[in-house]
């Protein structure tokens, strides 16, 4: 599939294509968006973290300390690492999980692998000297990445592990804010830090009946070994499923990577499907060792660049990791265009791109009848795509059964297993591939609310949409610096944008402490300005999600209420975001910000 095909396939009928888009789409449309989906907090049935230590105890800690980071994942602790780079040791970690890692320490499913190069996704790679030994590295191997960075830079040592921040108060008395936790800390802090992560809240389908199921589920995000058998490391069966009928819900991301082994281990499969995800090549391989240790310094930066430019339509003189993921997403077809053929021809473009994909479903897949439900109708940019070698041929297997909903969804849970068109579906394991939160309000995903001056909480001022300076800053928050998708940036490798916007807090703490600032916050109108330059980077996107399948893209095609227009991301690429808040701390103005100094 060439990346720049205009037209490649001259059996195509673009008419027919589009409609039968739209018939697509509108068989999804629901309404409710994101409310159509549950929250794990509270259910003693699916909230629990099957990896720590459930006996784990400490003191409680209190005292001072001048920067506080919420989450140990990637964000957070690439925040420490750069604090540390600066100079300042003086911080500490408090993360719920019982180890460094953040969505590695969680997802743990069987398969589970970072489907983007792990020469560009793992940070550091030049700085810890560490060859990853996979062209796409596993999860077991990058939660063992994350370990080692926390071990290289000191982290552990100031981490506060299975530990919840139940409040953070700003007090102006002592220009602190005040951090109280699960474990009885009683924490002042002059920064507070938020890394909670982009898709760390699991979410659950909200079915009927889910609670009637007697035979055992749960989470993909919160997997159960001791149930299944096996552990989550390659090469293990999870052989206490070989008597079992076991269901999965979802076809997302998780599930194309979960289903290979499932359907190796299980007796029977049931994969049930709402919406079919695109597939492409994966061609995982081994590091060539004499090719990775012959790069030169500079090389990482350059093919983190260099990728995050192909994955965005930027077309670079020269494609570094030449992957699925740059095929598919070397074209811009949301282009900033008012010209109707420029976009015909983006729109030809993307069709081809997805035709390629569905093609490919035809090659592998034996049964015509399996083959056409498994196939994506809908644009490249409206969902993820994935990129897997083994998900597809997993559905020629006879224990493996693809129970397709057309769009509508399990219909029904019962105490036996799911329901669809009326058909149950008895099953011993239910497994829930049914995603994470995204664009639900940001208080409610980091689980807490800080409170600001006044006592105002974010959620409070927040009520009528977010309001930040670059999605660091808000104002009634002094110090506080959020490392989130809230009109902040993202990226097909997240950990580019982590990496920046890391780099640049950890900067600016250093900043406001050679400057002597004691308080930080964003204006409202350095804030309207912001909404205004998050405005000048959504492109072609909102024309182009209009006519997509509901994802978490675009909030699940619910209806808009008054917060979206605010609930904006940085639609540019990480190097825009980059050059805008590295430029702004260039010129050492503060600008966009009051301060205080004392
Ligand atoms: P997704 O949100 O992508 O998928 C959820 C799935 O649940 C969808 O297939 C959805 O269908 C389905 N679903 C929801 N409700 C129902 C219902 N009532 N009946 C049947 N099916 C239902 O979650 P994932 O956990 O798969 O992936 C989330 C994200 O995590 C990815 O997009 C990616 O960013 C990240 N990830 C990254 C990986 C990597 O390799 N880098 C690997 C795994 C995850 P529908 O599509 O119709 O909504």
């Amino acid at each position: 599939m060439p990346n720049t095909t205009d037209g490649k396939f001259s059996d195509i009928d673009y008419d027919a294509l589009r409609e039968r888009y739209e018939a697509e789409r509108s068989k999804r449309l629901r309404g409710d968006g994101n409310a159509q989906y549950t929250e794990l907090k509270g259910r003693a049935d699916f909230d629990r973290d099957p990896f720590a230590d459930p006996d784990f105890t400490r003191e409680p800690v209190s005292g001072d300390t001048l920067v506080t980071i919420v989450g140990g994942g990637f964000g957070g602790m690439l925040a420490a690492v750069n604090l540390v780079e600066n100079g300042i040791t003086d911080f500490r970690i408090v993360e719920k999980a019982g180890d460094f890692g953040g969505t590695w320490y969680w997802n743990r499913y069987p398969g589970c692998m970072c489907d983007v190069e792990s020469y560009t996704y793992l940070p550091l790679l030049e700085e810890t000297g560490y060859m990853p030994t996979m062209r796409y590295a596993s999860a077991p191997e990058i939660f063992a990445y994350c370990q080692s960075i926390g071990r290289q830079w000191d982290l552990y040592d100031r981490a506060l592990f299975q530990t919840e921040i139940i409040d953070a108060a700003w007090d102006d008395s002592i220009g602190r804010w005040r951090l109280t936790t699960t474990r009885g800390d009683d924490i002042t802090s002059k920064y507070l830090v938020i890394a909670g992560g982009i898709l760390h809240k699991a979410k659950l389908p909200g079915i009927p009946g889910l609670e009637d199921f007697k035979g055992h589920k749960f989470h993909g995000s919160r997997w159960d070994y001791a149930y299944t058998g096996g552990a989550p490391v390659e090469g293990t069966v999870m052989d206490k499923l070989a008597d079992k009928r076991v269901g999965i819900i979802g076809t997302g991301a998780t599930a194309v990577q979960a289903v290979p082994q499932l359907a190796n281990a299980a007796k029977e499969l049931f994969v049930f499907q709402r919406t079919p995800s695109a597939v492409g090549v994966r061609d995982n391989r081994p590091t060539d060792e004499a090719w990775f240790r012959s790069q030169e310094p500079g090389w990482h930066k350059e093919r983190v660049v260099n990728f995050s430019a192909a994955v965005t339509g930027k077309e670079p003189d020269v494609d570094l990791v030449d992957d699925g993921w740059t095929e598919v997403m070397w074209r811009d077809t949301a282009p900033v265009t008012e010209d109707p053929e420029v976009w015909a021809a983006a729109e030809r473009s993307d069709f081809d791109t997805m035709e390629a994909l569905r093609r490919r479903v035809d090659e592998i897949i034996d049964d015509p009848e399996v083959a056409e439900k498994l196939k994506p109708y809908y644009g490249k940019t409206c969902k993820r795509v994935c990129f897997h070698d083994d998900y597809l041929p997993a559905f020629n297997r006879p224990n493996v059964h693809l129970i397709d909903t057309d769009g509508q969804g399990v219909e029904r849970i019962t105490e036996n297993g799911p329901v669809v068109d009326g058909v149950e579906y008895p099953v011993d394991l239910l497994v829930f591939a049914s995603g994470f939160e995204n664009g639900t309000d940001y208080d409610r995903r980091i689980g807490f609310d800080p409170k600001g001056r006044n006592g105002l909480s974010l959620s409070e001022c927040w009520s009528k949409g977010p309001r930040t300076l670059q999605g660091v800053f808000a104002g009634g928050f002094p110090n506080l610096l959020m490392i989130s998708t809230v009109q902040g940036a993202f990226g097909t490798n997240y950990v580019h944008f982590l990496s920046e916007v890391a780099h640049h807090i950890a900067d600016v703490v250093a900043m406001c402490e050679e400057a002597g600032v004691q308080t930080v916050e964003a204006t409202p109108a350095g804030e309207d300005e912001w909404l205004m330059t998050l405005y000048g980077y959504i492109g072609g996107f909102v024309q182009y999600q209009s006519v997509c399948t509901p994802s978490y893209y675009n909030g699940e095609q619910g209806e808009p209420d008054e917060k979206a227009e605010r609930n904006l991301i940085f639609f540019g690429n990480v190097m825009e975001y980059a050059e805008i808040v590295d430029g702004w701390r260039a010129r050492k103005d503060f600008a966009g910000l009051a301060i205080t100094k004392g």
